[in-house]
């Protein structure tokens, strides 16, 4: 197990301390040795979370929240797919957060992000999250800069009840380099199978890369806790990160142990069905 632990313990900025994504190499494959091995204990590690997810469901005291944050291109959408699909729709829900709706404008900031939060005995996932609100918020100036400043210790204390409350949360960011979301992106444009993918508004987010590291950045260094860590994904080999992220995902599960319940009021030997 403390083997196991060592594995994720590789991509978790350190609580507490200031992060620095220039330490972060966005190629890392370091934590694998090859590629076509790395794949196939990817569909391993699938199928497993698929296993102790139907255990954490027949439990259903705990729940477990993956947060999924990235610029445009760095495979948010992949990471799904690759990391759940496995588990189907049975036992994993996803939720996605684009703008807010003018609804959604009336409450607080963590109003849509608590109801989405996954009941007991799901694996919930969020495709981008309450973060938005401290990284386009905060870089595209959406709100007041003091309540932008004090979202972060909001954010750290509403993530204490969710944990406090039974639920696991891993946070993952797929960092991806600047040169390789360019080829992403150009090959949204020139690929008609992606191009329904490609939005103007992604050049704009693009030219303001620095601000947005640089929010990323404070968001982690303040965000990233025991209860909640975030992890630093290489996320510029679509293979590393999927694997990456199952590998942490199911040693989460592994370490929450879900167990079956068993009978209670009747006993099973005492069953006779026919
Ligand atoms: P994606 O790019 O994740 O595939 P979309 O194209 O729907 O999905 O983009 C979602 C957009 O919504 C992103 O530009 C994101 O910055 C924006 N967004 C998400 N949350 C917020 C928020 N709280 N405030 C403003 N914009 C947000």
């Amino acid at each position: 197990m403390a083997e196991k632990k060592a594995f994720a313990s590789k991509f978790i900025a350190a609580p507490g301390k200031k992060f620095s994504l220039a330490e972060h190499d966005p190629r890392d494959d370091s934590a694998f040795d090859d590629k076509d091995k790395t794949k196939e204990q990817l569909l391993k590690d699938a199928a497993a979370i698929d296993g102790l997810q139907d255990r954490l469901f027949a439990e259903g005291k705990r729940a477990l929240l993956v947060v999924l944050q990235g610029i445009d291109c760095s495979g948010k959408d992949g990471t799904v797919r690759a990391v759940f699909n496995a588990s189907g729709p049975l036992g994993v829900t996803v939720k996605s957060f684009g703008v807010p709706s003018e609804v959604e404008r009336a409450h607080d900031y963590l109003w849509r992000v608590h109801q989405a939060c996954p009941a007991k005995g799901y694996i919930g996932v969020f495709n981008r999250s309450h973060y938005e609100d401290v990284l386009v918020v905060r870089v595209e100036k959406l709100a007041a800069a003091d309540a932008i400043e004090r979202r972060y210790d909001e954010i750290n204390a509403f993530e204490k009840l969710v944990a406090n409350s039974g639920t696991r949360i891993l946070k993952f960011m797929l960092h991806v380099s600047k040169e390789e979301q360019a080829a992403r992106l150009q090959e949204r444009v020139d690929d008609p199978t992606k191009q329904w993918k490609f939005k103007a508004g992604d050049l704009a987010t693009r030219a303001k890369w620095a601000d947005y590291m640089a929010a990323y950045e404070t968001a982690i260094s303040r965000c990233s806790t025991e209860h909640a860590p975030w992890h630093i994904i290489p996320a510029d080999r679509n293979w590393a990160r999927n694997a990456a992220i199952a590998r942490i995902v199911r040693e989460a599960l592994e370490e929450m142990n879900p167990q079956y319940p068993l009978p209670k009021d009747w006993d099973p030997k005492a069953v006779k069905i026919l």
